[in-house]
């Protein structure tokens, strides 16, 4: 059998093939002669399979695809707070090159083009490299192959850059940019100026799925918190002025960029990138939005979706051993708020007494750190109310279970774990077999 997803992003590129309208950007000379029929489309999960369609190998300049990346690499190095003071995160309604700041004095985000080259003169260069250069390296990191930059785009913008000059003339004015502008807004030219395919994008966007953990080398490039402020600010300024259609419509947090190429990462799940050169009156790739709306609604990829909680948490309950002394709870699934609030309410019900309480993890897939500190707060409140508590924990993924009721509360890797410590026979298979040797 092989799998049907190649078939399916197939059939969607095919779809969306015979939109020819918008434009080539030809405000970048080099960008109007680019092939306007150009068409792919890649897919990453988030396990770091990559699956792609169409002209997935043609590289075209990442543009303002750059800016997510950048911010990335710039909050990692200086902090959260420290960028903030620079430029702000509110959606500016905008088009993506206004010359404008916010109310505050700081350019309303970075997915802006002020707010961008702020975020560029934030680049701390290092080892006498340029900023551009530093930025090639982390994004080749990311891409996981090494990115080189088109000359000739970048030739051509920086000749023809009278707008973004503007623009970072007005930051020096007010004092955001704190150096020579026009050595800043080349750089950041150079930065849109990066090559990438389609492929290469989705690599880079599985790792802001990911959380700031390459699938594919289980390496952490970013932290979490910084992915959080990354993916937040694509979702609500990623698509300029076109932001909350977009977030109505398709609903996963994105960025376009001039060249045709669009990037969208929805958190836990996947990457899709699309490229297709002519562009809608936004800046956006007509036939790129089409197929990430079609991806969006075909498979239900809209972040407002949500996951639903499965409902379940307990999958079985008994209580066994003298006088049913001991009671003993497996759990399976996930345990996040949901779930962690749904296995407190259902602990409630035991009775204030000595009795032994089982809770056997050995089939939860996933503790989010929420779900964690509410069970070893339930564990807590359990073992005030005069319980012995038995975690069966095979990946010990509790290991932070307070202490100070170390005596009540007996933590295993897994049941066999349990016998050994116990000296209790192997072959006792069940929590029941082994309840009159634990002395319920
Ligand atoms: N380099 C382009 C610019 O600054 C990037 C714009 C874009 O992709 N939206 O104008």
């Amino acid at each position: 059998m092989q799998t049907p997803l190649p078939d399916y992003l197939a059939n969607v590129i095919e779809a969306c093939d015979i939109d020819n309208s918008g434009h080539l950007a030809d405000y970048i000379p080099e960008l109007a002669n680019a092939n306007p029929n150009r068409l792919a489309l890649a897919m990453s999960t988030v396990d770091g399979e990559i699956y792609s369609v169409g002209d997935d190998d043609v590289e075209f300049t990442i543009q303002s695809i750059s800016k997510p990346f950048v911010y990335a690499y710039v909050l990692q190095q200086l902090g959260i707070d420290a960028v903030l003071t620079k430029v702000g995160v509110e959606p500016s309604g905008e088009a993506f090159n206004e010359i404008s700041l916010g109310k505050d004095g700081r350019p309303k985000n970075p997915m802006i083009n002020s707010g961008a080259i702020t975020v560029h003169s934030l680049i701390q260069v290092k080892h006498g490299l340029h900023s551009a250069e530093i930025l090639r390296r982390f994004m080749s990191e990311l891409a996981g192959r090494e990115l080189s930059f088109d000359e000739s785009v970048y030739d051509s913008e920086v000749k023809t850059a009278y707008r973004n000059l503007s623009i970072g003339y007005m930051l020096r004015t007010v004092g955001i940019l704190e150096t020579d502008p026009v050595d800043i807004v080349n750089g950041y030219i150079r930065q849109c100026a990066i090559m990438v395919t389609v492929k290469d994008l989705v690599r880079m966007g599985s790792v802001l799925a990911n959380g700031g953990v390459d699938p594919r080398t289980g390496k952490r490039l970013l932290n979490r918190s910084v992915v959080r402020q990354v993916l937040s600010v694509m979702m609500s300024c990623g698509m300029y002025d076109a932001a909350g259609d977009w977030l109505s419509t398709v609903g996963i947090p994105a960025k376009s960029g001039v060249a045709g190429g669009i990037l969208g990462v929805l958190p836990g799940q996947v990457s899709i990138a699309a490229f297709s050169p002519r562009l809608d009156e936004h800046g956006h790739s007509v036939r790129g939005i089409d197929i990430l709306e079609r991806l969006s609604r075909d498979m239900g990829l809209h972040l407002m979706e949500g996951t639903p909680s499965a409902q379940t948490i307990v999958q079985s309950h008994y209580r066994t051993g003298k006088d049913a002394s001991l009671s003993v709870y497996v759990l399976r699934g996930v345990l996040k708020f949901t779930e962690a609030e749904m296995l407190l309410r259902i602990l409630q019900d035991e009775t204030t007494d000595q009795s032994t309480i089982v809770i056997d993890l050995t089939q939860i897939s996933l503790i989010h750190d929420v779900g964690k500190r509410m069970f070893l707060e339930g564990v807590d409140r359990l073992i005030d109310d005069g319980h012995t508590l038995v975690l069966v924990d095979p990946e010990q993924r509790l290991d932070h279970a307070r202490t100070g009721k170390d005596r009540e509360l007996h933590v295993y890797h897994d049941f066999d774990d349990l016998l050994e410590k116990h000296d209790l026979p192997a072959k006792k298979k069940t929590y029941s077999d082994i309840a009159a040797l634990l002395n319920c």
